[in-house]
């Protein structure tokens, strides 16, 4: 009797002592886990009728159109694809306590790609996600890949290593959920929002809207939950949260 009534003494004062349970596969991450964290998200592109160029990098004399217009699948363009995901984005990132910063929450593009990077900036933000859906050079390409500012361009310190260790956790995270092919993450020095940002920076390609296959996955809303659980996992273990 004595003996199981200190085996039970032992077992209570274990489980208080215990560290907090870390988020695990299956399980539900605790509220406010991200609480004082900010976090940009950029659903790429917009509808505006403005055009006009901007410099790809504060110190280069190279400039690109400030507006493009994605890609398009059978039921979606780009620019409403990734504004669906990234609004789902949003709620969960601050379901988990964080600050969303949203460069476009409706389908006109409010801002030019270095006013996105601005914004991010601006508000010391902690990461931007930004996120697009690819067009590939033939129908059978598919996968998901990242793209990550290269240091030609980007001299903030930190930013180009935290930016790759970023992108790398979310790109396995995502591959890991929705089963697409993993194409790797890609340093660029080519792409205005990823130039201008001092913050860390990813870019998200979720797939080929020009694979068929692929771009009937990338409508479904489970799919996209797919994505966006890959996408939040990724960004909690970057946080040594796993
Ligand atoms: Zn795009």
């Amino acid at each position: 009797m004595k003996k199981k009534f200190w085996k039970t003494v032992f077992l209570a004062a274990a489980l208080l002592l215990s560290p907090p349970p870390l988020f695990s596969k299956g399980a539900k991450a605790p509220q406010d886990i991200l609480k004082g964290r900010i976090i940009c998200i950029d659903p790429g592109h917009g509808l505006t009728k403005k055009k006009y160029n901007e410099k790809i990098a504060p110190t280069s004399t190279k400039t690109k159109p400030a507006f493009v217009s994605g890609t398009r699948g059978a039921k979606y363009t780009e620019e409403q694809l990734v504004l669906i995901v990234g609004k789902k984005l949003q709620t969960r990132l601050q379901e988990l306590g964080a600050t969303v910063l949203m460069t476009r929450e409706t389908h006109e593009a409010e801002r030019s790609n270095i006013e996105r990077a601005v914004l991010a900036n601006e508000a010391g933000a902690d990461m931007a996600v930004r996120l697009h859906a690819d067009a590939g050079p033939t129908k059978a390409v598919s996968g998901m890949h990242m793209l990550v500012p290269s240091s030609e361009y980007v001299k903030t310190p930190g930013v180009v290593a935290e930016s790759k260790k970023l992108a790398q956790l979310v790109l396995k995270n995502c591959v890991a959920e929705t089963g697409a092919k993993n194409r790797g993450v890609m340093e660029r020095s080519d792409m205005t929002g990823l130039n201008w940002s001092t913050v860390p920076v990813i870019l998200l390609e979720m797939g080929f809207m020009t694979n068929a296959q692929e771009d009937a996955l990338l409508s479904t809303d489970a799919y996209q939950e797919k994505i966006v659980n890959g996408i939040v996992r990724g960004i909690l273990e970057y946080y040594g949260v796993k």
